[in-house]
């Protein structure tokens, strides 16, 4: 909680959806949830209502089918207006690509809670460079480019996974290393993993709204001299 709050940006009104680009793969098109599934695999329970997805509290995080390592992940969300409690309560959900690795969505907007809990952080890790929320209830937009980490053969860490974020289209994380699976309150470690796993969506119970979510599949990166 001491950790200093990144500073406010305000990144300008909601705006439509544009249509993804032609080689996207695409997740969600407002209409169906034909490409999502319960962790346990059966059907997801979400609700789809005037085309956007919204988290039905209690029936649980919802996965893709398919798994995808190296991602550009396009999302927009929007959490609940009014807004209903406090902090980590207000808002909460979470995109996990690969299931393992968290990107904070909450209702940042005049809701202070620790800097790397809050919107675009990298939950329990890295604080996004500013706090670019838009008010509750607003459409808000996740660009997302992911590298998965590496493992070399004794399931050592070759290279750390790395994210860059675009909130409402302002840059919030700048190519940073994540130091392993997201967990809460401590500190993260790696466990080797496939190079391909399905995208998570959280269910913190709160009815946070998703819609437009398409990724395009990226080539394999060569590994970095003497790995990071
Ligand atoms: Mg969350």
């Amino acid at each position: 909680m001491e950790r200093p709050r990144p500073p406010v940006v305000d990144p300008g009104p909601e705006r439509p959806p544009a249509p993804p680009p032609s080689d996207a793969v695409v997740l969600f098109d407002g209409k169906d949830l034909a490409q999502w599934q319960s962790q346990d695999g059966s059907p997801a329970r979400w609700v789809v209502r005037d085309g956007y997805l919204e988290v039905a509290a209690g029936t649980g995080s919802i996965m893709t089918k398919r798994a995808f390592g190296d991602v550009q992940l396009h999302i927009e969300w929007a959490t609940p207006t009014p807004p209903k409690g406090e902090g980590q309560e207000r808002g909460n959900s979470g995109v996990f690509l690969m299931g393992l690795y968290e990107i904070q969505v909450l209702d940042s907007y005049h809701n202070d809670t620790y800097a790397d809990g809050q919107a675009a952080a990298a939950y329990g890790q890295t604080p996004p460079l500013v706090n670019a929320s838009r008010p509750p209830g607003r459409w808000q937009t996740y660009d997302v480019v992911f590298h998965r980490p590496r493992f070399g053969p004794d399931g050592s860490v070759r290279d750390s996974a790395r994210l860059t974020l675009f909130h409402n289209g302002v840059l919030v994380q700048d190519n940073t290393a994540i130091t392993g699976r997201t967990v809460h309150g401590r500190r993260a470690q790696y466990e080797p993993h496939p190079d391909r796993l399905p995208l998570m969506l959280q269910d913190h119970g709160n009815p946070v709204r998703y819609r437009d979510i398409w990724l395009r599949e990226l080539p394999d990166r060569p590994p970095e001299p003497g790995g990071s």
